[in-house]
């Protein structure tokens, strides 16, 4: 089958390797679209989480079973279904504590078993759900994205009168900001950079601070509190957690969901004297049946925010898409063509 593999860092090519063989508890699933996410570019580029190459890439994705392992209940071949790329192990300490997405041995598309950047790939049965059929398997595939941007609103634990401050206006920043008015807040600000980008956030306020010389005075003055219960890091840009420190009040938190790679000086003096949290979320403690949910709710239209398709072959220019195009692109998905496994 194809697959597009990283081979070190920079070095990504479309191969050819064997169709992977499902384990009695997993499900071979026939890769009907998978989307590009940011931690996929920081991979390609400096490999972060120093996975063992080469690897073939992507975390997110959906299709139709193919083949069903010889435990697996309630999925047979034909089943439209999406999936999760993190598979607790269920056993460690972690997972015994109820944090399986914390798990320490876990399993990850990509990282640990192969990626759904191909003609097929294998999922356990308890990380994939059937989807509706009038959901199209390019948005079936933003399941994860839903989950861990649910994940990351749960984080900042807010009442429904709070007031929620987003940094960036990436997919992340704009997800987020759809998730967090349709869950009933009315006080959300996107902040970003791009009015293009910004326009995906139908129903939250949104600011660009482009080239704004006083970034804090403009993201007071949009809100009518001044000051934000929360602020969810969605932009990997150091000085954004400076700004974001600043702008929530006291004994609020700032949520750090996006990757900031380098060790940062951080104003922890601000954090002492106002009572602070900064807190942490990546991956989500089961979210996917909520996020299958979401996924087919037609006011919030996430299927919107894929905007661009390539074929497999064009693997280079949708890698290129999602990187650079940051004012004429959002999700980004690959397609991949049906065919018998080989
Ligand atoms: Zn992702
Ligand atoms: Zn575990």
């Amino acid at each position: 089958m194809k697959a597009i593999q990283l081979r070190r860092p920079g070095n990504v090519a479309l191969v050819d390797v064997p169709v992977p063989t499902p384990q009695p508890d997993q499900l071979l699933i026939r890769t009907g679209a998978s989307v590009i996410c940011t931690s996929d570019l920081n991979d390609i580029r400096e490999n972060p989480f120093h996975i063992p190459l080469p690897v073939v890439l992507g975390h997110e994705g959906a299709g139709t079973v193919a083949a069903v392992g010889r435990d697996v209940r309630g999925f047979a071949p034909g089943d439209r279904v999406a999936t999760h790329p993190v598979h607790p192990c269920r056993a460690c300490r972690r997972c015994q504590a109820g944090m399986g997405h914390l798990c320490l041995n876990m399993g990850h598309f990509g990282l640990n078993m192969p990626g759904t950047f191909a003609d097929y790939y294998v999922v356990r049965q308890d990380r994939a759900r059937v989807v509706p059929p009038d959901v199209p398997f390019e948005l079936a595939a933003l399941a994860e994205p839903v989950c861990v941007c649910l994940q990351a609103l749960a984080q900042a634990r807010l009442d429904p009168s709070g007031t929620l401050l987003i940094l960036g206006d990436g997919p992340f920043g704009v997800l987020t900001a759809t998730l967090a008015t349709a869950s009933g807040l009315n006080h959300v600000v996107l902040a970003g950079h791009h009015d293009y980008r910004l326009a995906f956030a139908r129903t939250a306020n949104t600011v660009n601070v482009k080239g704004n010389p006083d970034v804090l005075a403009a993201l007071r003055s949009a809100t009518l509190a001044t000051e934000y219960d929360a602020a969810i890091l969605a932009v990997g840009n150091p000085a954004a957690v400076g700004q974001a420190l600043q702008l929530v009040r006291a004994k609020g938190r700032v949520v750090i969901f996006s990757a900031v790679l380098q060790p940062m000086p951080l104003d922890l003096f601000t954090v002492h004297v106002r009572e602070l949290e900064i807190v942490g979320a990546c991956n989500d403690q089961d979210r996917l049946d909520e996020a299958v949910r979401l996924l087919s709710h037609p006011s919030l239209a996430l299927g919107s925010l894929v905007t661009h398709r390539f074929t497999a072959t064009h693997y280079d220019q949708a890698l290129r898409t999602a990187a650079d195009a940051h004012d004429r692109a959002m999700k980004v998905a690959l397609l991949w063509q049906e065919q018998t496994p080989s």
